[in-house]
């Protein structure tokens, strides 16, 4: 089998386990518990929230444990609109996760209006289209780090300085990006951001949302008295404590994973591009390392992938998200990829345990089927 459907999720990194296991076979404590027993469980949790913290320039403080991307996307936005008794305005894109526009669609469900950017042909929210769309009834921003099909980096820095001009928080859904690409809170300015840990090695159902000092978000689950007392319950401390180990050894070896991931990324295309394969490559310059999103010319998607799934190989159309819907993903009609080729699109998406000769046979399956 060849993995290539990382985007979707990744494998648990063996060193995350490792250090998992003891929290969950011997020291099973409940870490809001006084005794001895629970003390090495409330100190591996703040340890892990000091090296997530690390990770991403923020302080441990800031640092809220969650059940991952889709819990964290939607605190931001339902947390920021319903702390807001003026019903001011949250601003997204088209391009976002369903995590963050089905939030969306609930909170106008309850009165709070939403505007959502257009992007460019290569998905890039403009700063200058911000600007047109925001007023000073704007509460929250909430633009993506990097998209999950097509690999985009999003001009942050700057889409954040715009937001707090206008005196608006700015959230930023990195779900994709935590682990992928060096990020600095403090230095974007962003005031909120979720990760997802199963995107960088951590446990599926592990997360965080990063919330700075100060922000007014109303919290996500009532109860006790974790989490500062904005998202109760019990922690999940072995998902929380693989979480920190995975991260780190991914930010740790950052830059040679890149070069790795880009040279995989390469290989492929090329080989497309050698027997002359008509297709698109989708997304901005500024790209997601190993992410490879193409659409083929009168190709069907959907056939590809379950042709590819024949031979043993994980691709995803679109996002996996949208894996049981046929038609052209939101994203690639956002980008206005041409008929002809939108319905061939593909997402490839490498990982550092991948190989060169895998994506040489990735490739030259595809060409395979294609040829057929
Ligand atoms: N946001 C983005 C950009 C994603 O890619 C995903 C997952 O694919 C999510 C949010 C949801 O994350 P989770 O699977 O942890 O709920």
């Amino acid at each position: 089998m060849i993995y290539a459907d990382n985007a979707a999720t990744t494998k648990l990194d063996p060193d995350a386990l490792e250090a998992a296991m003891p929290f969950l076979l011997d020291e099973y404590g409940n870490a809001s518990q006084p005794y001895l027993f629970a003390k090495s469980a409330k100190e591996a949790i703040a340890d892990a929230r000091k090296t997530i913290a690390a990770c991403i320039g923020a302080k441990p403080e800031e640092i809220y444990f969650t059940s991952g991307g889709t819990e964290s996307d939607n605190w931001a936005i339902k947390g920021s609109a319903f702390s807001d008794k003026k019903k001011r305005t949250t601003i997204t894109s088209e391009i976002e996760h369903h995590a963050i526009l089905n939030a969306c669609a609930a909170i106008e469900r309850h009165g709070f209006p939403v505007t959502y950017l257009p992007v460019t042909d290569e998905g890039v929210v403009q700063p200058k289209k911000l600007e047109t769309y925001i007023t000073d009834r704007t509460r929250l921003v909430s633009i993506m780090m990097a998209n999950n099909e097509i690999g985009t980096i999003e001009p942050i820095a700057e889409l954040v300085k715009i937001t707090h001009e206008h005196g608006a928080l700015f959230h930023t859904d990195a779900v994709q990006a935590v682990g992928h690409i060096p990020i600095d809170v403090k230095k974007l300015g962003v005031d909120m951001l979720s990760a997802s840990a199963h995107k960088f090695g951590g446990m599926k159902g592990s997360g965080f949302l990063y919330i700075r000092n100060g922000v007014s978000l109303s919290p996500f689950a009532d109860g006790g008295s974790q989490e500062h007392g904005r998202r109760a319950g019990t922690e999940n401390v072995a998902a929380i404590v693989a979480m920190a180990v995975a991260l780190k050894k991914n930010c740790d070896r950052m830059e040679e994973t890149t070069q790795k991931l880009r040279k995989l990324s390469r290989i492929f295309i090329e080989a497309l591009t050698a027997v002359g394969i008509d297709y698109r490559l989708n997304g901005s310059s500024n790209h997601l390392p190993g992410n490879v999103n193409i659409s083929i010319r009168g190709a069907e998607g959907e056939m590809l992938l379950h042709r590819m799934d024949l031979k043993g190989i994980c691709i995803s159309t679109g996002s996996a998200c949208d894996s049981v819907n046929t038609r052209s993903s939101h994203v690639i009609e956002a980008i206005h990829v041409p008929e002809e080729y939108a319905e061939g699109t593909i997402r490839v998406t490498f990982g550092a345990e991948n190989t060169e000769q895998e994506a040489v046979t990735i490739a030259e399956s595809l060409i395979d089927i294609l040829k057929k």
